[in-house]
């Protein structure tokens, strides 16, 4: 038994309720109790203690669409005369190119590297999107090998698609369902899949009716990038659909519980269209910007009703940053100083753990008596009052992923004072930087 005492809890339970020199008292896997440092210590004498004065404990935080494999990609030359001049060429240039060259050694360190990422950053759960066109079968195990040396919740997938060939793309909807019947008959508890698929334009019809009755088979949704460039919106127009959505929603691909990545070129006919469908749509700002490609329409997707998630795209696994910058894209695209802040607040502090705690069968995302022990403690000792109502604006401006110090997952801590403890961080640092350079000299 563990008790984390003298801190500022924000709790992020039903009632936003925030302790202070309160205590979490962990016994095993679970939350036992929450409340004054002293009464926990007098009440359970024989738990050991850690002190967390003048800083937050508060829920890990959820990145509900990452791609673990781009690890390489930071700095890469692309050994081009020309840079790419949009988002079908940096697809072509930069992402098709890298996911064709990953092989066994390259999936796994940048997979653990990017772990221990999110860890340092205290994000103790993601829904991951993988690609590896040649080296399919088995890849997700890969994933899941560094998963679990991590320590955190992961939701895993393959992304299809038949951009390197139908032989390809029937190999990675294999890939999904072996994947998805190996952990059905397994004892990961942390672990989920969904079945995924890259986009719409490098999909064919076959392809999508496959996954569909994949999905119907395995009763799983699927993990889809939607709308993300022009080009799969005029692809979709060119197929005789009034867009993405429109295609995809036909071929039963959104569903309950799919989630629907970017949206950046929904038609606002298809709105309702991806309401009905019971589908979550995930935005990316920083990738989006990165990519130019424009922004999600939040504000008309929140009016809707739709479920609207946040995650990092692979751009960064530090979710305080993607948060800020959501919030800004907001205000700026809207030239609107009211813009983004309550929808921002709403997809990672609401919404992203109704995703998470759905996908996952398990409750995540809150302190309360009973719930799994993933936190995070934040060297966070602002010179202005935390109030429940000012929590968001505290997180906005105060804190970042260099500020987590400890991080636990299922009572377990993965991350102690700064220190990485769960994995030899040092040798994987180093067997990774060797891999990188081995990775770019074949790219
Ligand atoms: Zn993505």
């Amino acid at each position: 038994m563990l008790i984390i005492g003298n801190a500022k809890i924000l709790s992020f339970d039903e009632d936003m309720n925030i302790f202070n020199e309160a205590a979490v008292v962990i016994e095993g896997k679970t939350i036992k109790e929450i409340g004054k440092t002293e009464k926990m210590r007098e009440k359970y004498p024989q738990a050991s203690f850690k002190d967390a004065k003048n800083k937050v404990v508060m829920p890990g935080l959820i990145n509900t669409h990452t791609h673990l494999y781009s690890t390489f990609a930071r700095g890469m030359d692309l050994k081009t005369n020309q840079p790419p001049r949009n988002f079908l060429e940096i697809l072509e240039k930069l992402w098709w190119r890298l996911d064709e060259t990953l092989n066994e050694e390259d999936i796994y360190y940048s997979a653990i590297y990017a772990l221990i990422e999110c860890i340092k950053n205290g994000v103790t759960t993601i829904f991951d999107h993988h690609a590896s066109f040649n080296f399919i079968e088995g890849s997700l195990d890969i994933i899941t090998d560094a998963v679990i040396e991590s320590g955190i919740r992961a939701n895993l997938s393959f992304e299809v698609s038949d951009r390197h060939g139908r032989k390809k793309g029937e190999a990675a909807l294999k890939e999904n369902e072996r994947f998805i019947e190996k952990l059905k008959n397994s004892n990961l508890e942390k672990i989920k899949g969904l079945i995924g698929l890259h986009a719409s334009f490098t999909l064919e019809d076959e392809t999508l009716k496959k996954a569909a009755d994949l999905a119907d088979h395995l009763n799983v949704p699927l993990h889809v990038h939607v709308a993300e460039g022009i080009e799969d919106w005029q692809d979709s127009v060119q197929r005789g659909y009034i867009g993405v959505i429109d295609r995809l929603k036909k071929f039963n691909i959104l569903r309950p519980h799919t989630l629907a990545v970017h949206g950046v070129h929904i038609q606002s006919e298809e709105i309702p269209l991806l309401k009905e469908s019971e589908a979550y749509l995930i935005h990316n700002p920083e990738s989006n910007m990165n990519n130019a490609v424009g922004t999600a329409p939040l504000k008309q997707l929140f009016e809707s009703g739709i479920l609207v998630g946040l995650g990092t795209d692979g751009y960064t696994h530090d979710m305080f940053e993607s948060l800020k910058v959501a919030n800004l894209l907001q205000k700026h695209e809207l030239k609107d100083p009211q813009a983004g802040g309550n929808e921002v607040y709403r997809m990672v502090f609401v919404n992203n753990k109704k995703i998470a705690s759905e996908l996952l069968g398990i409750n995540v995302g809150m302190l309360k008596e009973g719930f799994p022990a993933d936190l995070i403690i934040v060297d966070y000792f602002p010179p202005t009052p935390i109030e429940k109502d000012n929590i968001y604006s505290h997180i906005l401006f105060g804190m970042n992923g260099g500020m987590v110090s400890t991080v636990m997952v299922d009572g377990k801590i993965l991350m102690d004072n700064k220190e990485v403890t769960i994995l030899d961080y040092e040798r994987i640092k180093r067997r990774t930087i060797q891999q990188a350079r081995n990775f770019w000299e074949r790219f």
